[in-house]
């Protein structure tokens, strides 16, 4: 499954938060193919959807989604430069698909802050400038080589030269590379062989302290404000309380805790539903007696591909599939009863899978 990587400076609130993911871990004999190392946390994902489904069906199982926290410490200021763990921090965070950037906005004067204050903006801006370096050294890397193609007369290498000068203008302005507006193929072509750090999709977690964990504070504002343009969302949380949500198994007793805290869900499962978001990622569902199951695919993906999520089968023999929308179900009660009215559709496979569709697939084996 897709990782998000947790980052952000020292003594931010990481550790707390990546435990309180850990804490409330997928079982993971239900997903018996993911990795499971200690820095890396398992999660299902919270959907309501999934229990409308439960009430109608009644199954003897119900697999929620999972997607998967990689904890990465260690960045400091000059990472990009080797300190601190500095390079073996910024190759773990290649591998990952989308970045959690946890920024402290919360005073306490016993925990020491690696700048001496509070300033979520600045913090913020050090992670940038480091992993922007990083960048800038894998740009300028291929630069050099594209003007050799350029100088033999190579055309498409004069236009990738002239895509890659753009992203260098703009790391050193202090730019992310998600920030430049090229199409996914003009993308490709320059910087998709470099993987790099500062085009992977982010999202802020403001963690606040307790009594600012509704409303937030002034850092958490002024953090908003600073990242308004770049269209990233921040999630605002207390990764103390929820350390401590997170290690109450009792359901009525974890709802009360909730209650108590004028909380209406968790922070971490808003976390983990904007995480899932932020993948580009959406969910449909399987509904048998057996087990109702939510499935992970990328936005776009056709009926057949989605179906080979489930088995390499479904997609080699498929042949159609029976598409029901839950307000559907939710009206008709049943599969029967939707396909008695002529809700259920068919779809072949051209069809593409919408976020919370009921799939049956048909297919030959
Ligand atoms: P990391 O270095 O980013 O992993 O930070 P840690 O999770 O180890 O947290 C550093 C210190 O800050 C620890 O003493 C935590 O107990 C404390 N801490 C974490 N989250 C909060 C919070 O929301 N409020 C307060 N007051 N302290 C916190």
């Amino acid at each position: 499954s897709l990782q998000c990587g947790i980052v952000g400076l020292p003594n931010v609130g990481k550790s707390t938060l990546f435990n309180a993911i850990s804490t409330g871990k997928a079982e993971a004999a239900n997903y018996p193919f993911c990795t499971i190392e200690p820095n890396v946390g398992v999660v299902t994902v919270p959907d309501e959807r999934l229990e409308v489904l439960t009430g109608l069906v009644k199954p003897q199982k119900v697999l929620p989604t999972i997607i998967e926290f990689v904890d990465i410490a260690g960045l400091v200021k000059g990472a990009s430069q080797g300190a601190g763990l500095g390079n073996k921090f910024l190759a773990n965070i290649r591998e990952v698909d989308a970045i959690v950037h946890v920024i402290r906005c919360f005073e306490d004067e016993n925990v020491v802050h690696v700048e001496g204050r509070v300033d979520p903006v600045f913090d913020k801006e050090i992670i940038d400038i480091e992993l922007q370096l990083k960048d800038l050294e894998s740009v300028n890397k291929k630069i050099q080589k594209v003007e050799k193609a350029v100088r033999t007369g190579d055309a498409k290498a004069k236009a990738e030269l002239q895509i890659l000068q753009d992203y260098k203008a703009a790391l050193e302005a202090g730019r992310s590379a998600r920030t430049l507006a090229y199409t996914k193929e003009e993308r490709e072509s320059a910087i998709g062989d470099l993987q790099l750090l500062t085009v992977k999709p982010v999202l802020y977690v403001a963690n606040v302290n307790e009594e600012s964990m509704l409303s937030g504070n002034e850092y958490s504002e002024k953090l908003r404000e600073a990242v308004k343009d770049e269209n990233a969302e921040v999630v605002v949380l207390c990764a103390a309380i929820e350390s401590q949500i997170a290690e109450i198994e009792d359901p009525e007793e974890h709802e009360m805790f909730l209650t108590e805290y004028g909380l209406k869900e968790a922070g971490l499962d808003r976390l983990i539903r904007a995480s899932y978001s932020l993948l580009d990622l959406i969910t449909y569902f399987t509904a048998g007696v057996k087990e109702v199951r939510a499935w992970t695919i990328r936005r776009g993906w056709k009926a057949p591909q989605a179906a080979g999520v489930i088995h390499s089968d479904f997609e080699k023999g498929f042949i159609r599939a029976e598409v029901i929308k839950i307000p559907d179900y939710q009206q008709y009660k049943t599969e029967a009863g939707v396909k008695e009215v002529g809700k259920m559709a068919v779809e072949g496979k051209e069809y593409v899978v919408q976020d919370g569709d009921v799939m049956h697939f048909r297919f030959n084996v």
